[in-house]
């Protein structure tokens, strides 16, 4: 039996004064979340505060980044290291986000290198994965995320997903308001954990598959019956307390 995971992922949003503000909403309702697990991204520069709120407050909320350099140390301008995220009390580092990918080009390899530096730090990856809509139409959906999985497994063999989720995130469907039906995700999802059982069983029994892509309160529970879908990856729905909470409520 898998444990549900929302994850709510801040993008670049927010000051100091509505960070502070949407935790504080976080915890005034996270008592009433019973066993889904709860996680959210802040952007770096938050990460430290942000830390702090949660370990001193309500919870349990846990912390993740948006993404992890490859690299540990050294003249890597502008890069921050596993080793600085974990320290600021992250559990989760977010890797290969579409937004990293198409707007960054960082390629697959890097994408497999990044979660490789995650796990080393002792933090969990929270692999994305996910087709354009293009690729979707040509069919090939499949075998663009099973290209972007086999990366990961290629450096890091399939052990590798014992400490590690997996978000398929359909790229047409993020911050577009256009949600995948929960058969479409339920297909992809189980593709993927098909994928991870060719290898081993037992990893992709445990592993958590998460959904992202446009979900909100009133499209989650939906999604999450799905019997492959085992939570979400959130954006736009993750900056309204409210919001999320009734996002976690459908997941739990
Ligand atoms: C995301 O960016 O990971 C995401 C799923 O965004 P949204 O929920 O806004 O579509």
């Amino acid at each position: 039996m898998r444990i549900p995971l929302v994850a709510g992922n801040w993008k670049l949003n927010g000051t100091r004064a509505s960070i502070k503000e949407l935790v504080e909403g976080l915890q005034s309702g996270i008592s009433a979340i019973k066993k889904t697990q709860v996680a959210v991204c802040p952007p770096y520069v938050y990460l430290n505060e942000v830390g702090q709120m949660l370990a001193d407050g309500p919870g349990p909320i846990a912390m993740g980044s948006q993404d992890v350099s490859a690299e540990d140390s050294g003249a890597f301008t502008g890069e921050v290291a596993g080793t600085m995220i974990r320290e600021m009390g992250c559990a989760y580092a977010i890797v290969g986000h579409s937004e990293r990918r198409s707007i960054y080009g960082e390629s697959d390899e890097l994408t497999a290198r990044k979660f490789a530096a995650a796990r080393r730090h002792g933090l969990k990856p929270i692999l994305c994965v996910g087709e354009t809509l293009q690729e979707r139409e040509q069919n090939i959906t499949e075998k663009v995320v099973a290209r972007q999985i086999d990366a990961v497994i290629d450096l890091e063999g399939i052990d590798a997903f014992k400490d590690a989720v997996i978000a398929y995130e359909p790229v047409w469907a993020i911050g577009t308001g256009m949600t995948a039906t929960p058969e479409q995700a339920q297909e992809v999802h189980a593709f993927i954990r098909g994928r991870i059982a060719a290898e081993d069983q037992s990893v992709a029994d445990g592993l958590q598959i998460l959904y992202g892509g446009s979900v909100k309160g009133n499209n989650a529970e939906e999604l999450f019956a799905k019997p492959d879908i085992d939570g979400g990856l959130i954006g736009g729905a993750s900056l309204a307390a409210g919001e999320f909470l009734t996002i976690c409520q459908a997941a739990d």
